[in-house]
């Protein structure tokens, strides 16, 4: 994807200053690593200037930014962000899973609200050098991974609530350790109805910043009534939309006899995950004979549709319900065992090892591609 501003220069990677650090850090036992807390000897930046376009990326040691009290992040939540993993690999190759549709997505957030665009691919070759300059804060242990946080934001020093004629794209690269560590737990969630996440027509499609932020209340209120996460509902209906910060899905078992993998559509308030995407894709793939995943079921049918949380509640209780899980790029598959929802639990089966019938064999093909074990265009190498 080219620029916006076509006429202006869009990010070169030819221009790339590399600035290294003079006081590199040790990286820390990965045992003790707090998922966000750690962060690389260096980062990106490349700044953005509505009159002379993308400016020089730059590689520099990690550190604080200078920017005015002014800047219009700081008012007006311009701001956006990804998150993607760089793995070792059971090779010993360093790799990033699907990095184009995290680029896509983030010029996606970025014209929403009027931030400039971007080439997906020289950010990508970017983000491949920072890795490839700091690939030694990837833990070697299997289940880590060296976390990857691009951020754009509008850093004009002016109160106009305009689109600003100054940006900076950062990334800043953190190790983290597995998600489960020992094995999957099963999480309960809770079914929100005092707040929603978005609306039609608004900001729920996209990362940006401003989506997080009101979430914080209803996760610490989720939290407070003993649930671990909460789980986004809309409209009168209780349309089941987003599991916390990840998407949300079902398997339900037919009258037909087959099983219905169901997420929720891309109508604009679901964010379109990465790893959404990649579950749809598999499992498209395995029930059209095109690609088979090893011990998922036959007679699968995927379903991209809407479903309440009556349709849930009443599967639950007739023993038609087979799953509910989340997925995401931290922990790629998180099951679920319970939801709360006014005032009462729908139970929801797991497996002896918390997983389920779909989840299972999904979960074990994904993270085959991630860990190289799987070969799969997906897995994109960013040092042998
Ligand atoms: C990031 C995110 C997801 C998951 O997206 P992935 O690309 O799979 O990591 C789902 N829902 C929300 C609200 C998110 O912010």
């Amino acid at each position: 994807m080219t620029g916006e501003f076509t006429s202006l220069p869009d990010v070169e990677p030819s221009r790339l200053v590399i600035e290294r650090t003079q006081n590199p850090k040790k990286p820390p036992p990965p045992s003790g690593l707090v998922f966000g807390h750690t962060f690389t000897d260096h980062m990106l930046t490349i700044p953005w200037n509505a009159s002379s376009g993308w400016g020089a990326p730059k590689i520099q040691p990690y550190g604080p930014l200078s920017l005015e009290p002014s800047a219009t992040v700081f008012h007006y939540a311009q701001a956006l962000f990804e998150g993607l993993k760089a793995y070792r690999d059971q090779n010993g190759k360093v790799t990033l899973f699907r990095p184009d549709m995290n680029m896509k997505r983030m010029n996606s957030s970025a014209k929403r609200i009027a931030l400039p665009t971007f080439n997906g691919d020289h950010v990508i070759e970017l983000i491949q050098e920072l890795i490839r300059l700091d690939k030694h804060w990837i833990p070697a242990q299997p289940g880590y991974s060296l976390y990857i946080r691009p951020t754009l934001i509008g850093s004009q020093p002016a109160l106009g609530i305009a689109p600003p004629n100054e940006a900076l794209l950062f990334v800043i690269c953190s190790p983290v350790g597995p998600y489960y560590p020992q094995g999957f737990k099963p999480v309960a969630l809770y079914g929100t109805t005092e707040y929603t996440r978005a609306s039609a027509g608004g900001i729920g499609a996209y990362k940006l910043g401003a989506n997080y932020a009101p979430g914080v209340v209803a996760q610490k209120e989720a939290a407070k009534l003993g649930y671990v996460q909460n789980l986004w509902l809309h409209g009168p209906q209780h349309h089941i939309t987003e599991v916390g910060t990840m998407n949300a899905f079902a398997v339900f078992k037919r009258s037909d006899g087959a099983t219905e993998l169901v997420t929720p559509p891309l109508d604009g308030i679901i964010l379109p995950g990465v790893t959404r995407d990649s579950v749809l894709a598999l499992a498209r793939d395995h029930a059209s004979g095109k690609a088979k995943v090893p011990e998922l079921p036959e007679n699968l049918v995927v379903s991209e549709r809407s479903m309440t949380m009556k349709e849930v509640k009443d599967a639950a209780a007739n023993g038609s319900l087979l799953e509910f899980f989340g997925t995401g790029t931290a922990a790629v598959i998180s099951p679920v065992d319970r939801i709360g929802y006014l005032g009462e639990d729908v139970h929801i089966p797991t497996g002896p090892d918390g997983m389920g019938p779909v989840s299972r064999p999904i979960w074990k093909q994904l993270v085959g591609i991630q860990m190289g074990s799987v070969a799969h265009p997906w897995s994109v190498v960013v040092t042998e």
